[in-house]
């Protein structure tokens, strides 16, 4: 990235008058972070803009600056742009996506791995942490005004797919990007703490259901576990209590995979897979219709637990085999 894409991106407003802005289904805190940082700088170009996506925050991004922008419909009846940032795929727009498929031509602003290709525009960085860090440094160079409000969102979203910097995405730059952003505004204390050490009580409960099931194979490198419908129910919990668990498990230190199945509404079970160093999980994910980065991805099956926990360890076996 470089200059071209600050130029191409400078040119894609040109003359816009309307925008639309859409991020991925479950977002994280770089998804909102991101989407919200954006739609800050366009009221500084007088754009009107909207934030779009399948779900409201979750409890833990209750704090970001603005979240009450974010909406599951749309405003505008028609945009002159839309902008899809922090994914690849239309697909995980989830019940937004209609509005970035109406003809308006489509941004992409992300760091996953490129398969779809959707839009015409697209600033793809996958080597960065974050979509945040790509903002950000889209910002400077075009000269935004940093305010607290965008330095909070854009830090969120690097603290949040860092890790607080403790993932091996970490840059140099996406320290230096954060040590800017703190200077100008950056709450990196409050995004900490709402982000990774607060929980309900319902999270604490339903962890200890999944670290009581842990299930391991292949000499204790491979560990997952299952969480149906019944023990959401009963913990209270819902998934976003989730956020977090499969970390749990990984950091053991025989573990060099870890998985959770869980099941927070009948029929849909979701899986988080996390790995260390070069193990691919992405490509796992891949192979059930899901995706992600090489070492955190996550896909959806439709069906019983059972059947999509039995594939799926079949297939994180087969990569740990072949490693
Ligand atoms: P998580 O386990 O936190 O839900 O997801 C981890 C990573 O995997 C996310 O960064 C996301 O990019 C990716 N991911 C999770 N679920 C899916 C999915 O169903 N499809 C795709 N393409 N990527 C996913
Ligand atoms: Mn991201």
């Amino acid at each position: 990235m470089i200059k071209s894409d600050a130029a191409a991106f400078k040119s894609a407003l040109d003359g816009v008058k309307s925008v639309r802005i859409g991020t991925h289904q479950n977002p994280d805190g770089d998804a909102l972070g991101s989407a919200l940082a954006l739609s800050h700088y366009l009221d500084q170009l007088g754009i009107a803009n909207e934030v779009l996506c399948h779900n409201s925050a979750p409890r833990n991004l209750q704090f970001l600056p603005s979240v009450n922008r974010v909406r599951q419909t749309p405003i505008a009846a028609e945009v002159d742009l839309a902008i899809m940032i922090d994914l690849e795929s239309i697909d995980r727009l989830g019940t937004v996506a209609p509005y970035f498929q109406t003809g308006a031509p489509l941004m992409v602003i992300d760091h996953h791995m490129p398969h779809e290709m959707p839009g015409q525009i697209r600033i793809i960085d996958t080597s960065a942490p974050a979509a945040a860090l790509i903002l950000a440094r889209l910002l400077k160079q075009v000269d935004a005004h940093f305010t607290p409000e965008i330095s909070t969102l854009l830090l969120a979203g690097i603290v949040t797919d860092t890790g607080s910097f403790r993932y091996r995405n970490t840059t140099p730059e996406a320290l230096s990007m954060a040590a800017f952003l703190l200077e100008h505004g950056g709450n990196l204390n409050r995004i900490s703490e709402e982000v990774f050490q607060r929980k309900p009580l319902s999270a604490t409960r339903l962890l200890g259901y999944a670290l009581n099931g842990m299930k391991m194979s292949m000499n204790g490198s491979l560990a997952w576990t299952v969480i149906p419908n019944s023990a959401f129910k009963l913990a209270n919990a819902s998934d976003e209590d989730t956020e977090g668990f499969v970390n749990e498990m990984l950091f053991t230190d025989c573990v060099r995979i870890a998985a959770i199945f869980r099941e927070p509404n009948p029929g849909k079970v979701r899986c988080s897979i996390r790995s260390r160093s070069d193990l691919d999980v992405a490509q796992v994910a891949r192979k059930f219709g899901g995706g992600g980065h090489k070492n955190a991805a996550g896909c959806t099956f439709e069906g019983t637990i059972e059947s999509a926990e039995s594939q799926l360890v079949a297939e994180l076996e087969k990569c740990l085999e072949s490693s």
